[in-house]
């Protein structure tokens, strides 16, 4: 991590006194209950903008072998995989009108993933598809997750515009009860939940927000019919429109630049500015990336995988601005823990950070004319504290004269709201149009929070059973009490910004789950024992967050400025590591761990 650009004691000294005290200015007493969720008289934000009406049909009422709960990618993989092992009846459930997940929801102008598009969409090698650009625009991946789920016969069975309410585990079939918001209850053996990790859209709780008298909406649910245009810009019911967006993380960085060219005047408002880097998207062809050879997809992701899980490769496939500062981005994960010497590790992670926080704080000077606009986009925090960015279009938006920054960390975000617009310090900005680039609540959607109810053996409560002890998996996908459920991506397994890699290899181990039940006439369930073992797994080696944390600016990653949950969340020695785990635990240990089925012959598959 040594530097030749490395800064004095004096100058780190001082850096750490401005990022203390930009921290201090943005922390709030609030924390995470300054925002919102789109419930009750805000229920209208979450409305699905793309699916129109909900179809008439019949409520289900059958046996399936697989409900899977969530057709975004963890969902999609899931089914992919289970397929190929040869399952049969699998049923995804899906709130929106189709596949895709976050990739139907948001279609914001600009929307692009920035995670290399021949990395991020999953299962190239096995649809034969080619992205066409290094960082894929959301509508390509978003086809593609519906390419998939067609080559997997994954469309017939499933339930669109359909939310689950329920999951109950009858003891005497020995299956799951499904029931939906749409009157079906359905019988599934094995039950798949796949609700993603930021899917429930979340509004900033500003005094006020109900009066404007303006259009509003959030970005996961663009209004064209409002904006016009496409997610590739052209958004004419926009001229000379006074347009306000909130927000300026991944998401509001790539919405600003298409607003600002149809805007008749944009007002950005932003509390912490992001880490703005290079992204240099550009057309590829086959060739650059090597498709055409069996397994080219495969080697790339998990090359990928390994150099942003901080291990060595001989190689670079991607070479990107993620691949560039992965010593930075993993400062929780092996490369930090195998520096023996942690104090060692802290200073020389800190100094290689204060290197590259300048490149980025001086890449907004070189981009931005005016001194006073480019002072306030200087991001003071470390690299690592927010969700890094990547745009060539987003700073060079603020040289247009009719785009406004307007900085709101002194008053902690926007103050107010009233019938004509937005009120900041001494001033009220009217506004047409405000549009909502604030994000999404954690921990809120899936079966941690309760949203969707889960009853196991003897009708306990999966919160219930989690209350005193927190959460207890083994592996982060099953749980004692409950049989034959998987959860997929969540908590107490490992994550990396690749998320589909992830989701991709979770989804083989949950087919080999059901594969090896299904084959041994056996129930999915980990003993307490299994689970207490896994639980040590994670104490042991979890990296000290707080070092980290205590000097970064608030957000989601950190739970408004507060740190870390207390408690083992996700398997220490990262995501190589718990993937290579997962394949030898199948292998050698997978058919014992099973649970010896009790039911009758008949309530077989
Ligand atoms: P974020 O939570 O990252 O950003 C929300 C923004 O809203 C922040 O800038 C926040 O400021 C601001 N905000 C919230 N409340 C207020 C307020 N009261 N006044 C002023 N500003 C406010 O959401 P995003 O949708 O941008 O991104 C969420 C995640 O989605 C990303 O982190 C990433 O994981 C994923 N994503 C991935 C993309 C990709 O290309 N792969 C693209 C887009 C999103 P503050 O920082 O001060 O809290």
């Amino acid at each position: 991590m040594a530097n030749s650009h490395m800064l004095s004691t004096e100058a780190l000294a001082d850096l750490r006194k401005r990022y203390r005290s930009e921290r201090e200015r943005r922390v709030r007493p609030d924390g995470v209950r300054q925002y919102l969720g789109a419930d009750a008289e805000f229920g209208y934000y979450a409305a699905d903008p793309y699916a129109g009406e909900a179809a008439e049909r019949e409520p289900v009422r059958d046996k399936v072998d697989v409900a899977v709960v969530g057709g975004g990618f963890g969902g999609i993989l899931a089914g992919a995989r289970l397929r190929q092992r040869g399952v049969e009846r699998v049923r995804v459930i899906e709130t929106g009108g189709d596949f895709g997940g976050t990739w139907y929801w948001n279609r914001y102008p600009g929307i692009h993933c920035d995670v290399e598009s021949h990395v991020y969409l999953p299962l190239l090698d096995e649809t034969g598809y080619v992205p066409e650009w290094k960082y894929a625009p959301g509508e390509e991946i978003r086809r593609h997750a519906v390419r998939i789920a067609e080559k997997f016969d994954l469309c017939a069975d499933a339930l669109f515009s359909t939310s689950v309410t329920s999951l109950t585990w009858d003891d005497t079939s020995e299956a799951w009860i499904v029931t939906t918001d749409r009157g079906d209850t359905f019988r599934a053996t094995y039950v798949i939940t796949a609700t993603g990790t930021l899917s429930e859209l979340k509004l900033p709780g500003i005094p006020g927000i109900e009066t404007f008298k303006g259009h509003t909406f959030h970005t996961s649910r663009w209004d064209y019919d409002y904006t016009g245009g496409t997610p590739d810009g052209g958004l004419t019911g926009l001229a000379g429109k006074r347009v306000g967006v909130v927000g300026t993380g991944a998401t509001g960085i790539q919405v600003v630049p298409k607003l600002a060219e149809d805007a008749g005047h944009l007002y950005v408002f932003q509390r912490t500015p992001s880490t703005v880097d290079e992204r240099g998207n550009r057309r590829t062809t086959a060739e650059d990336v090597g498709a055409g050879r069996p397994g080219w997809a495969r080697e790339r992701r998990d090359n990928f995988l390994r150099i942003v899980a901080g291990e060595t490769t001989d190689e670079d496939l991607v070479a990107d601005r993620w691949t560039a500062s992965a010593g930075l981005l993993e400062k929780l994960l092996p490369s930090f823990r195998r520096q023996g010497d942690r104090a060692a590790f802290e200073a020389a992670y800190e100094a290689a950070d204060a290197v590259k926080m300048n490149e980025i704080r001086a890449r907004v000077e070189q981009i931005v004319t005016d001194p006073e606009t480019a002072e306030k986009l200087k991001p003071w925090y470390r690299y690592a504290c927010k969700r890094p960015t990547f745009s060539d279009f987003y700073l060079q938006a603020f040289n247009r004269d009719n785009v406004t920054l307007v900085d709101t960390a002194d008053t902690h975000g926007i103050e107010r709201m009233t019938e004509r617009g937005v009120v900041v310090g001494d001033t009220e900005y009217e506004l047409d149009c405000l549009v909502f680039a604030t994000g999404f609540s954690v921990g809120v959607s899936g079966i941690h929070s309760g949203r969707l109810p889960v009853r196991g053996r003897q009708g306990v409560k999966l919160q219930d059973a989690w209350r005193e002890r927190g959460p207890r998996t083994l592996h982060g996908f099953t749980s004692n009490g409950f049989p034959n459920l998987i959860q997929l991506g969540g908590t107490q397994s490992a994550s990396s910004v690749n998320y589909t890699h992830v989701l991709d290899e979770h989804a083989v181990h949950a087919a080999a789950l059901v594969v090896a039940a299904e084959t041994a006439g056996a129930l999915i369930e980990p003993s307490r024992e299994t689970e207490d073992d896994w639980i040590a797994v994670l104490a042991d080696g979890a990296p000290d967050h707080e070092w980290f944390h205590a000097e970064c600016t608030p957000g989601y990653y950190n739970a408004e400025g507060r740190g870390r949950p207390n408690g083992p969340v996700a398997y220490p020695h990262g995501a190589v590591a718990f993937h290579d785990l997962l394949r030898r635990w199948r292998e050698e240990s997978m058919d014992e761990a099973l649970n010896t089925r009790t039911a009758l012959p008949d309530q077989k598959l």
